[in-house]
């Protein structure tokens, strides 16, 4: 097989994965209208978040952080053992945030700087390569300590938040846009026109309710930046800042497939360092950075002489101005330090604010299913598949609502939309359980089941309409979806404004029954500033946050013993 042949695949391979993930995430979407009448429990067909289960950082990170290793993410060994052998083929050939890197750094500038000599010199190696290593040093330590940061950063999570929260709503919103303004022309050929195109390409890239995500301007600003700095340096995520990136350099430092450099044949053309991807000196002459190469093959495709050939256990075929390849991880010991260091201070300085025991904001709901915060704020990789998976576009990312720590997690903003109590997908699609999967009966419950609560609806009597205007209104309880319902409704006779006596219903909440779900504050008519609204007390997760004196706390407590 020609050289020219092996980049072809890998073209294709990027291509193919690119698109399979990019796939999933548009997947994890449920396909299926809810009615009142469903009865069964709902499943996606596809498993849209095995992408993320092959993701070594995550696995090393959930597991430091919680001491568990789940099992779906015993994949990432499919990627992690063969990196030892064939180095970070990982990044040259699967990985989706990579590849759209490396699409996008190919298009060709104008800058002169990113052309010719001004492009091979920025595809030398250069230091700030170094700092993905301190970033994944600092990452590992944090999560030794027990807060989850990766998924911040880790590219396969993030490209799944940035598709499923940012692109997708963004395509669907200028695809609707651009089609209204074409309508609006009110010229019926170009109209049909028009709806004929959105027609034809709506059911596979929007065939899912148009959706917004709250706080997404943070997501955009990280993604656009990665995004962005590709114009300037070639890959520059890849090179420079990536986590996972440097997790897999420092497993493939002893890899036996590598490049093998002719000195004899080489003109100093400097072609292969043009089409570098990695900044890995590929170049004869100069040290070749193993740990960096990216194992696209572009310099051996670009190399007219024949002088660069990748290949198992190769040998120095140079002479001294050829020097033998570096394969060791190029950080310093004192920065390796300064960044464990940090990592390791960041749990307390985050921890030693807030306690979480009880939700520091009381409006902190949490997906049906949650383990209990601290628990999760060590589980989630902040991917968004829950927030993409919600029929009713109740999850969102937290922005500061959950600390610092939490940044990106989900929450549920019962003004939204509220959980729908006949759906589980949140935990279906979660990859760390930091959502646990739920049959129908542990989410309803039943007369020997406790149902799962996410929280407790509250009144506020000055803004509710029969309370404070003597209006009638029973919208919250027609709502209410528990049996029997938590909303319930007293006739009173009141004196409206006039002096006139009227009877209106006013709603109380029944603590033991509500679920939290939030149904009632998405469907009351005081829109701005719902007359009922949920906070997270009563959560099931937690035995701690609870209503004092009303609800038992849900740990069990043997027969005997005092609380
Ligand atoms: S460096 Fe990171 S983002 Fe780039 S290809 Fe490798 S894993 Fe993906
Ligand atoms: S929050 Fe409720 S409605 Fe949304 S995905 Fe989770 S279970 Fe379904
Ligand atoms: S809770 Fe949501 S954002 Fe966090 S890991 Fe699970 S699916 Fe991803």
């Amino acid at each position: 097989m020609t050289v020219g042949t092996v980049r072809n695949l890998r073209r294709f391979s990027q291509v193919s994965f690119f698109g399979v993930f990019c796939w999933l995430v548009l997947k994890t979407n449920f396909e299926v209208a809810i009615s009142p009448d469903t009865v069964s429990e709902v499943f996606l067909p596809y498993p849209v978040s095995i992408a993320l289960q092959f993701d070594p950082l995550v696995a090393l990170t959930t597991l430091l952080a919680n001491g568990t290793l789940f099992k779906g993410l015993l994949w990432s060994l499919a990627v992690l053992i063969p990196t030892i052998f064939l180095g970070r083929f990982f990044c040259g050939w699967v990985c989706p945030l990579g590849t759209l890197n490396h699409w996008i750094s190919e298009i060709r500038s104008e800058r002169i700087s990113f052309r010719g000599k001004g492009k091979i010199e920025s595809n030398r190696y250069k230091k700030y390569q170094r700092i993905k290593y301190y970033i994944f040093l600092f990452m590992i330590a944090a999560a030794l300590f027990g807060t989850l940061q990766s998924g911040l950063l880790d590219p396969l999570p993030l490209m799944a938040r940035s598709i499923g929260t940012l692109v997708l709503p963004t395509a669907h919103a200028a695809a609707d846009g651009v089609l209204g303004w074409v309508k609006s022309f009110g010229f019926k050929p170009l109209s049909g026109a028009a709806q004929f195109v959105y027609d034809m390409f709506a059911p596979f890239l929007l065939n899912f309710r148009q959706v917004h995500f709250h706080g997404i301007v943070s997501i955009a600003i990280l993604f656009g930046g990665i995004v962005v700095t590709n114009r300037v340096f070639t890959r520059f995520w890849c090179r420079g800042l990536c986590p996972l990136g440097a997790m897999l350099g420092i497993f493939s430092r002893y890899a036996t497939f590598g490049l093998q450099k002719d000195e004899k044949s080489c003109d100093h053309c400097n072609l292969c360092l043009q089409s570098c991807q990695g900044a890995d000196n590929p170049d004869v002459g100069t040290r070749w950075r193993q740990t960096e190469c990216h194992v696209c093959l572009n310099c051996q495709a670009a190399c007219p002489q024949g002088s660069l050939d990748f290949k198992f256990f190769p040998t120095l075929e140079g002479t001294r101005t050829n020097p033998p390849p570096n394969q060791r991880v190029d950080i310093t010991k004192r920065k390796t330090v300064a960044s464990l260091a940090a990592g390791a201070a960041l749990f307390p300085m985050l921890r030693s604010g807030d306690s979480f025991e009880i939700n520091a904001d009381s409006r902190l709901i949490r997906p049906p299913g949650s383990v209990i915060e601290d628990d999760f704020l060590a589980r989630c990789i902040r991917c968004g598949q829950c927030m993409r998976v919600c029929p009713n576009n109740a999850l969102h990312p937290t922005l500061l609502e959950s600390g610092l720590e939490g940044v990106w997690t989900p929450i549920l903003i019962p003004k939204v939309g509220y959980c729908e109590p006949s759906c589980t997908l949140c935990g279906q699609v979660c990859p760390t359980g930091a959502i646990l999967e739920l049959t129908l009966l542990e989410k309803v419950g039943d007369k020997e089941t406790p149902a799962n609560r996410i929280g407790t609806a509250f009144f506020d009597r000055g803004r509710c309409l029969p309370w404070a205007m003597a209006t009638r209104c029973i919208v919250c309880e027609e709502w209410c979806p528990t049996s029997p319902k938590a909303v319930y409704l007293k006739e009173e006779l009141v004196t409206d404004r006039q002096g006139k006596e009227v009877r209106v219903q006013r709603p109380y909440i029944d603590p033991d029954l509500c679920t939290g779900c939030g149904a009632c504050e998405f469907a009351c008519p005081v829109v701005d500033q719902p007359a009922v609204y949920v906070t997270s007390v009563g959560e099931s997760r937690s035995p701690d946050n609870q209503i004092l004196l009303r609800r038992k706390k849900p740990t069990t407590i043997p027969p005997g013993e005092t609380p």
